[in-house]
């Protein structure tokens, strides 16, 4: 079932998000919610904040692993620094570059509650990031200087207003 993405300026999006503690029946529904969410939109990564759940998961897929949910996400042994553009679905408009970790790993489990670890390079480091980041209320946005958040709130008002298209999404998160 697609289920509606919370947009910017919704508090959801801004709390400290909890613990996954019962991997039942119910949150495999819910992943497979979020996963069905993720390819309609279309996006890499969905996280729990952005349809409204304040739960440390998230699931993605950059185009090689597929289909995957983890819960519960540590990020360990950043490394390198890398420039591109991001998006997100929760903030409509122009993707803008964003510095990220350009290698990282992600510990956490999987929708049975076991183990996973998974090592990320790219667009798979960049979507690990950016997805725990809204696990702690944290919006790509903010991790732009002053000029490139001035230009997100710009686009962001032309195009509340009508005046401009978003273009189209290369690369949606
Ligand atoms: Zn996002």
């Amino acid at each position: 079932m697609i289920v509606p993405i919370r947009m910017l300026g919704d508090p959801v999006l801004r709390e400290h998000a909890k613990p996954v503690t019962e991997f039942d029946g119910k949150l495999g529904r819910m992943a497979d919610d979020m996963l069905e969410t993720m390819y309609a939109a279309p996006g890499v990564g969905l996280a729990g904040p952005q349809v409204g759940i304040s739960l440390r998961l998230f699931v993605l897929d950059d185009g090689q692993i597929g289909p995957t949910f983890i819960a519960n996400p540590i990020l360990l042994d950043p490394s390198g620094t890398v420039v591109e553009e991001e998006g997100c679905l929760s903030i409509p408009g122009p993707y803008h570059p964003t510095p990220r970790s350009e290698r990282i790993r992600c510990r956490g489990q999987d929708v049975k509650g076991k183990d996973v670890e998974m090592e990320g390079e790219g667009l798979l480091a960049r979507i690990f990031q950016h997805e725990t980041d809204h696990l702690d209320g944290v919006l790509y946005i903010d991790r732009l200087d002053e000029g490139g958040r001035r230009e997100v709130l710009a686009d962001l008002r032309r195009f509340e207003l009508g005046l401009q298209e978003p273009r189209a999404r290369r690369r949606p998160e």
